[in-house]
């Protein structure tokens, strides 16, 4: 017989595997040794009450028969080595991997096209990143092998169910080498170190069916011919011909926006987030969410989602990384960009989580009136590149702040709630360095008072978050594409040429990797369905 399970259990009973199998026991009446396995289907931590945090533990058990290990989704990767049909894929992130492996399954060749390098080549440009502040325009946190996805955090939890089968991407990361857990724990994490042999891993699978996968190509040009995109040109004077193109550049593309525009290709402006990172110490937080002294050591550390209105405005964490680090997120010199991401085992002593500010193109154009009075171009509502504009201005703004090198600009969190500069910043996870700032001075205000009201309100919601102890750091800019490259609801295809597919991140479809790769997948069903019509 097999059974489903629901168990609420301390963290202790639910870490061990054979007290859980003696709950399960309990809870049918039968004797332990009647059950002859189990595996867990969900895991979540509740921490709401202040006496006691509860494992809830949905489990499949097998009773009187023998255990069967969980069924896993059967891909047929196809040797497509051969294959009549062609389909250039501009970056391989989340989005360009996925639909890869989509278009192999289908039959189809897919040639990916990466400007950056393998995840090797590009750890050891990462190494120089954070040692020295100089950032390498084709290889960086969000340029190389991956994509933004590689070097990330590896949190994997998404809303965006409508848009995919978030099972099945699971499934997917699991068969290429993710640990068990990320099928069935309601928050799934990889961590920074164990991304990028699964990354290795999906290159390896693509290659091996026959598909082609080329470094250090960067497209510059789309060649077009009567609204049809026949091929693209690299950097380094190649064409690659194909039957449809997948572009898949994530959010930090800006060469790309500018080249679509540049080529007439519709595009627009789109609403995005910005604001600071903000980090804790993470015994804190601990204390914070799960009531007590110091963590339970079955526990992981613990993290938060905050969100607030603020003037009608939405300030919100986001991309809370759990014993983490602050990384240097930027692709080009001259921007200070900070992001998040820590290791599977989030063991390191601080607590880092993006706080940022809803950011609508009328706030631009109000920000460029009083900075930029004499460039018209950027007071226009319908520029589509305006808000990326303001994204990188406020970037440059915050690297100049830094003096140089990456060093952020930073100050503790009351001190900024209070418009006070920081006597000193407290010890923090951010390599390239920080310097006591104040921000209302580099951030714009909208921004700057946004934030204040949301740390005052997140102070309230969680006693102890509001502290002198915490250091805000700018800028936590890229949290979203600030620019959309529209296409057409029904095939996917941009609405002016009728083979290229806008996808992931980049394209304003998709935010953090399960829905970048799920949006990759649906890019390449709806690409192999126009082919083989
Ligand atoms: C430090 C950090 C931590 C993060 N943590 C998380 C997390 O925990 N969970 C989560 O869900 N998300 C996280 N993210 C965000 C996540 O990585 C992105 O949402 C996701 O990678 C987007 O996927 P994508 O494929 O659409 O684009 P990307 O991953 O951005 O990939 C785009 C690819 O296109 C390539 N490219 C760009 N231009 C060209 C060109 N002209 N020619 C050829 N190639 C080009 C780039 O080099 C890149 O490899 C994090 C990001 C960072 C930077």
């Amino acid at each position: 017989m097999q059974k489903e399970i629901s168990l609420k259990l301390k963290p202790s009973e639910a870490a061990d595997n054979e007290i859980v199998k003696d709950f399960i026991a309990k809870s049918i009446g039968l004797p332990i040794d009647q059950v002859s396995g189990f595996y867990r289907s969900k895991e979540s931590i509740d921490a709401r009450s202040s006496k006691q945090v509860w494992i809830n533990l949905s489990l499949k058990a097998f009773i009187n028969e023998p255990f069967v290990l969980r069924p896993t989704i059967q891909i047929d990767f196809r040797d497509v080595s051969k294959a009549e049909k062609k389909v250039v894929i501009v970056g391989a992130g989340p989005a360009g991997l996925f639909a890869a492996l989509q278009l192999i399954e289908l039959g189809i060749q897919p040639i990916i096209l990466e400007r950056g390098k393998d995840v090797r080549a590009r750890r050891r440009d990462l190494a120089i990143l954070n040692r020295e502040g100089i950032v390498n325009p084709e290889s960086n946190y969000c340029f190389g092998e991956g994509g933004a996805g590689t070097y990330s955090d590896g949190k994997l939890y998404t809303r965006s169910s409508k848009r995919g089968d978030i099972n099945r991407i699971l499934n997917i990361l699991f068969q290429f080498g993710a640990e068990e857990n990320v099928l069935y724990e309601a928050h799934p994490h990889i961590g920074t170190n164990k991304l990028p042999h699964i990354i290795t891993a999906i290159r390896k699978q693509i290659v091996d069916c026959g598909g082609q996968f080329l470094f250090e190509k960067k497209v510059t040009r789309f060649i077009i011919e009567v609204n049809s995109i026949k091929a693209v040109e690299t950097a380094d004077g190649n064409r690659f011909d194909a039957h449809a193109v997948i572009l898949a550049t994530g959010h930090s593309a800006r060469d790309i926006f500018e080249l679509l525009h540049r080529q007439n290709i519709l595009i627009e402006a789109k609403p995005f987030a910005l604001g600071v990172r903000i980090e804790h110490p993470q015994a804190l937080i601990d204390r914070i969410q799960y009531h007590c002294i110091t963590r339970d050591e079955h526990l992981p550390p613990a993290s938060y989602g905050l969100v607030e209105q603020v003037n009608e405005r939405g300030v919100f964490s986001f991309c809370m990384c759990p014993g983490g680090i602050i990384a240097p997120a930027a692709t080009s010199e001259g921007e200070l960009v900070v992001n998040g991401w820590s290791p599977s085992k989030r063991n390191n002593p601080f607590a880092n989580s993006g706080m940022v500010v809803q950011v609508a193109i009328e706030d631009a154009i109000v920000y460029f009136k009083k900075n930029n009075p004499d460039a018209a171009h950027l007071h226009d509502a319908t520029n589509p590149l305006l808000l990326m504009h303001f994204q990188r201005a406020v970037e440059q703004a915050c690297f100049k702040a830094g003096g140089g090198k990456l060093v952020a600009p930073a100050q503790r969190m009351v001190d900024f709630t209070r418009n006070k500069s920081s006597i000193d910043l407290p010890d923090n996870s951010y390599l390239p360095g920080t310097i006591s700032t104040n921000l209302s001075e580099v951030l714009p205000s909208f921004i700057h008072k946004s934030l204040q009201g949301g740390f005052n309100a997140f102070g309230k919601k969680m006693n102890g978050y509001l502290t002198n102890d915490a250091v805000v750091v700018a800028t936590e800019s890229r949290t979203s594409s600030p620019v959309r490259i529209p296409r057409n609801a029904e095939t996917f295809a941009h609405p002016q040429i009728k083979n290229l597919y806008p996808c992931g991140e980049g394209a304003g479809f998709a935010g953090g990797i399960v829905s970048a790769a799920m949006d990759g997948e649906k890019c390449a069903q709806f690409c192999a369905l126009q082919l083989v019509n």
